[in-house]
């Protein structure tokens, strides 16, 4: 353990506050061994977000490149209290991954730890989505539980966050509240995603302090959906027939 074959969280210029290219990152990802990588750009209500057309154009990119196994997707904003995203589900169904997050300034302000929750478990009656983006953030505090009971119910990722960990952070207390989610997946056995969030390529893929934070919380390898390949690929194809 220690060593992960994907990135399941990545930006490029078209987040609008991101700074490569797609070609830059996956130049980075083969650099680092990476086998597999994710693009979710920010969704469309957040300021600078990809328009829906991007997403919608997604299907004329290739999925390998340079040996790199590619997955585009979106990382969604919840808009309002009925826990509406910014992409209508006939795009969500074309991504590759989809994961859903609370930022502010996209139609949906943090209401408190149990409205927040209330919202997120509705986001989450969507099929589409995939993963839970940086749960463990203390602008949109969420109630743990049952949150996870979702996840395990609708087999939908809780992505541990590097990019909250690190020093630079804007996110409060997320090394607490990330602990908190991560001992709470790994008891009712949820996948979590280790990832980078990288908005500049040189940080893809480093995942240390996300590491450092579980490495002896007695993880089972195969929880962490982005160890290896083959793990991620098979949960795509379990999701896929539940949209079926
Ligand atoms: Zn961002
Ligand atoms: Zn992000």
């Amino acid at each position: 353990m220690g060593r992960f074959e994907l990135d399941l969280h990545v930006h490029t210029l078209a987040s609008g506050h991101a700074f490569s290219t797609i070609s830059e990152s996956i130049k980075v990802a083969q650099k680092k061994g990476l086998k597999g990588i994710a693009f979710l750009e920010h969704g469309p209500a957040l300021p600078g977000g990809a328009h829906p057309y991007y997403f919608s154009n997604l299907k004329v990119l290739p999925r390998e490149i340079n040996g790199v196994q590619v997955f585009f997707g979106a990382e969604t904003n919840i808009v309002d209290d009925n826990g509406r995203l910014d992409l209508e589900d006939t795009i969500l169904s074309e991504l590759d991954f989809v994961g859903v997050a609370f930022h502010p300034r996209c139609g949906y302000e943090n209401q408190g730890a149990v409205k927040n929750t209330e919202v997120l478990l509705k986001a989450l009656e969507n099929p589409y989505v995939d993963m839970v983006v940086h749960p463990a953030n203390r602008a949109f505090p969420l109630e743990i539980d049952p949150i996870v009971e979702a996840a395990k119910e609708k087999r939908v990722i809780v992505e541990i966050n590097n990019n909250s960990l690190l020093p630079i952070t804007t996110r409060q207390g997320a090394r607490e509240l990330t602990i908190e989610f991560a001992l709470k997946c790994f008891e009712e056995h949820v996948l979590v995603a280790l990832n980078s969030d990288a908005h500049y390529a040189d940080l893809i893929g480093k995942v240390d302090e996300a590491y450092e934070l579980i490495k002896e919380k007695n993880v089972l390898p195969e929880l962490i959906v982005n160890s290896r390949l083959e793990v991620f690929l098979s949960y795509l194809q379990e999701k896929k027939k539940g949209k079926e």
